[in-house]
This record gives structure tokens, sequence and C-alpha cells, in this order.
């Protein structure tokens, strides 16, 4: 299995160098040269498998030039070892008649990011050995919180790596931000920027795509990389879940081999339901793919008009990781709706770039369509979600998950159509606390561990361990910085010298 550029099908390259490399050189995303199917019978024999197995049959297939004890080896130190804090893994909980939600938020920082970040500093690891030459990686990072939690606690310690993350100093919850600052292990680092999260992004990018920079990493035996969801080895992971939750719909006997299931997923930067794409592709029976905003509607308007426009306000809302108005990895899926025209992604991606904006044509747009429903949730109305479901169902949501939960809602009324579906459920209620707080009709005005409090107190729900361990903790990383003065940052916290 080769890959190949979204901007430059002529680019062909292992999957470990696409995922050392992290984006093509012309800017593209790489993307598998054709999906692998999954017959019946495999997924038949996954039924009975652990989640680890599940994860190394699935991976095996796009990862060809890893061997099977490799994979098996990656799965197994992340999936297992008490990394996750349910045996399963990734459970679907039943909600409602044909409604489950699959948590995906049982690992080590709550939120669905560690579902590939533990994978990744392995899957990382093994192609570099591959392909790295020995040089210390480099992965670098800006956060609008929960990748940047979840890059750092997957690969801490990690052989031969070092990891930095920059957040915007304000635009992070505050439970974000002291699972950050208080990050342990020897070769990570953490700064704040003065700026809104663009700003982290910008300056990341920079330094990033910088030829002197590169060169003077080199000289160091270093190399860049990176954690964000444009990563191939973020990507392929979260193919896995949604194979193993239809394997655990077969095994409870929800859904007969074959029945086709919908799949709805609370969307930031199109990464979580493009996974769920290619499940599909690989020919696991998914009828609709049901993309969910929040107020950043952009995903919302393109799937009901071919149309993208990033080319208005943007929201900042009670769910933060999905306020965005560039989502990157739609780049993988006009790929495939193109029929593979990379000319046809460069002209897309050049109006985007020059004119924030582009048209997608007749064909390929009869293609989403037929794939995609969409819909759009505010706050109020995620509050709203957030408060029926738990009155009803005695069932604690996020933010994030209210959002999916709602617009499926929607869905349902609309069409009629009943087919089983799964609700990706992205993170913990606590570590949005105030808003889900706010949502039952608490205070706004506490604390952030009063309010873990309170709804510990409304709700029942258990504190996850790793957020109640952070109740008095002192931050280890205070520095604040310029968007100016990253470059500097990283030379300091990399040990580089000045020339
Ligand atoms: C990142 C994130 C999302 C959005 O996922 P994408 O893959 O970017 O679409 C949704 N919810 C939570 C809690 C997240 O952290």
């Amino acid at each position: 299995m080769r890959y190949n550029s979204t901007r430059d099908s002529g680019v062909s390259v292992s999957s470990a160098q696409a995922i050392t490399q992290g984006i093509s050189k012309d800017g593209g995303l790489f993307v598998p040269e054709s999906i692998p199917s999954l017959s019946e019978e495999e997924l038949l024999s996954l039924v009975d498998k652990t989640y680890v197995e599940r994860a190394a049959a699935v991976l095996s297939k796009f990862l060809t030039d890893f061997s099977a004890e490799e994979v098996r080896e990656c799965a197994s130190l992340a999936y297992t070892a008490g990394r996750f804090r349910s045996p399963a893994v990734a459970p679907l909980h039943p909600l409602a008649d044909g409604v489950d939600i699959l948590e995906l938020w049982h690992g080590p920082t709550c939120a669905f990011k560690d579902m590939a970040l533990q994978i990744l500093p392995h899957l990382m690891r093994v192609s570099a050995g591959k392909t790295a030459g020995g040089k210390t990686i480099i992965i670098l990072v800006a956060t609008s919180g929960d990748t940047g939690k979840a890059a750092l606690e997957g690969f801490r310690d990690a052989a031969d790596t070092r990891i930095l993350v920059f957040y915007p100093e304000d635009g992070v919850s505050p439970m974000q931000k002291l699972q950050m600052t208080t990050q342990e292990g020897d070769n990570v680092a953490v700064c704040a920027i003065r700026g809104n999260f663009d700003d982290a992004q910008t300056g990341v990018k920079a330094i990033f795509t910088d030829p002197a920079v590169a060169a003077r990493l080199e000289e160091n035996g270093m190399l860049f990389s990176s954690a964000n969801s444009i990563n191939w080895g973020r990507l392929v992971p979260q193919i896995v879940y949604y194979v193993s939750a239809y394997c655990d719909l077969l095994k409870r006997g929800a859904v007969s081999m074959g029945d086709p299931i919908n799949v709805a997923v609370p969307t930031g930067n199109f990464g979580n339901i493009l996974a769920a794409y290619y499940a599909r592709e690989m020919g696991l029976p998914v009828a609709r793919l049901i993309c969910a905003s929040n107020e950043n509607r952009v995903l919302t308007d393109f799937i009901e008009t071919g149309v993208y426009d990033r080319n208005r306000p943007f929201h900042t809302t009670a769910s933060p990781s999905m306020d965005i108005l560039i989502s990157s990895n739609l780049e993988r899926l006009l790929y495939d709706l193109s029929g593979r025209d990379d000319g046809e992604i460069r002209r897309l991606m050049d109006g985007l770039k020059n004119e924030g904006r582009y048209r997608v044509s007749a064909p390929m747009y009869d293609k989403l369509r037929r794939l995609f429903a969409a819909g759009s949730c505010d706050d109020r109305r995620t509050a709203r979600t957030i408060r029926e479901v738990f009155e009803r169902h005695g069932y604690l949501l996020d933010t994030h998950t209210a959002v999916a939960v709602s617009v499926y809602g929607d869905y349902r009324q609309e069409t009629g159509d009943a087919t089983p579906t799964v609700i990706a459920s992205t993170a913990n209620p606590y570590k949005f606390s105030g808003a889900v707080l706010a949502a039952l009709g608490g205070p706004s005005d506490a604390g952030e561990f009063e309010k873990v409090d309170l709804l510990h107190k409304a709700t029942g729900c258990a504190v996850p361990e790793p957020l109640a361990s952070l109740r008095g903790k002192t931050p280890r990383f205070t520095e604040v910085c310029n968007r100016a003065d990253m470059e500097r940052m990283v030379y300091r916290l990399l040990h580089i010298g000045a020339e």
C-alpha cells in the first residue's frame, strides 16, 4: 500500500514515510492509493476479539510496510496496560431504542483524541526506525485544548522524541490549561502564546515549513513531525473504533451481519467523521454519515449547498474543540469525491486560500449528498439537549456530544430514518464542567473544582481520576511568549544554542 498526495497523485510514499513526514511537501495530505476492503467473514471473525486484536486487523491493512508483529505491538502498547479506564477501550452505551453512544473518552486525557494519540507515538517510533535514520523527532503542536494534552500524554518519555506544545493564553478551558501546564515527563515542554488559536497555529506552521529552521534542526540531529490530525497516523487508528462498534452491535444482537447503521459525529477538523467514511469505504455497513456542527456551521452549509465558504464570523461556543472554519481533513474526502483528481484539488484549495471559498462540481456534490447529512446546533440548544438527555435517560453528555445528539434528533425527525445509529461521544463531561453544570441550571460563578463537585453532586456521575487528580496541583510550565518569539522559544526548549 502506497500513499499519494491529494495535491500531486504522482507522489508515492510508504506509510512509514507518510507518518514521519506528516504532510506532503506540496501542501497536500497523504491518502492511501486505494481503500482496502473488510469482508463479512473478517468482520465476523472480529466479533469475539479484543479491541487490540480488532485494531491490529484494521491497521495492518493500511500499514503494509509494518510487520504483523510491529502492528500488534503498537496496538497492544496503546490499548492495554491500563491506559484506558474501560476494558472495552471504546464501549457503546445504549441510550434509547436504536441509538448508541460510542464513548471515545476513556483514555488518559478524557477526550477522543487519545484514541489516536495513544498509538501515534508507537507508530511514529516504528516509522522513524524505517525512515528517519536515527534522528530525534520533534513534535510541534498548536492546540486549542484537547490535542495538546493528548499529544503530551502520548509522547511523554517516548524514546528519541521531544514534544513542544503552544496554546493560546486565554483560549482554552481552565481544566484544559491545568491539564497541560502540569504535564509530567522529561521530553515535554508547554508554552502559552499571547494571542488566539490562529496565532499559535500560524506560528507553528511558519516554523514547521521554514527551510532555515529545518536545516538548523538537521545540524542538531533533529527532525520535525506533526501530531495534528492531518497526519495519516492519527486518522487510521480512528477507523478502528467504528469497526469495533459494529462488532459490538453484532455481538449484542442489535444488528445482524450486513444491516446498515448510521453514524453521527460532532465535527470540527473533519478527522473523526472522515474515519467513519473510510470504514464505510472498506465495506462496513454504514448508510448515512451525519455531520454535526455547532454555530460555526461551515460544514453544514457546505454539505447543504456544495459551497465551502469560510468568509463568516467566527463564533466562540460551549463546544470549543469544534470552533473551526477551516476543516483540514475535508481535503481527503474531496480527493475521493473528485475521482482522485489532484488538479481539481489544487484548484479548490487555491480558491480556499485566495478567496476563502470554493464550489464543488455537480458530480462531486451528488456523491456528497448521497453519503452525508448535516445539521448544526447553537449553545442554547446544546444546553437544552444536555438537560433533556440527563432528565430522560440519566446520562450526562459533554457539550460536543450534545451537538451531535441534537443534530441527530433533527435528522431523525425530518427524515423518519430509523436505521440504528451510533453517535460518537468525544469528551467526558467533566472536561467542560462549567458549561455542563450551567446546562443543568447550576451556578456559573464558582471555581473550576467547585463546579466539578457541584456537577458530581447533581448527577452522581464519577469524576475521572486524571481530572480529579489535578486538584491543587502546581503548574510546571508557566512560560508565556509573543507570537514573534516562538522560533526562539523552540530553540531554547530544544537546548539548541545561539549561533
Ligand atoms: C477534536 C474534537 C472534536 C472534533 O473532531 P474532528 O476530528 O476535528 O472533527 C470534537 N469534540 C471534541 C471533544 C474534540 O476534542
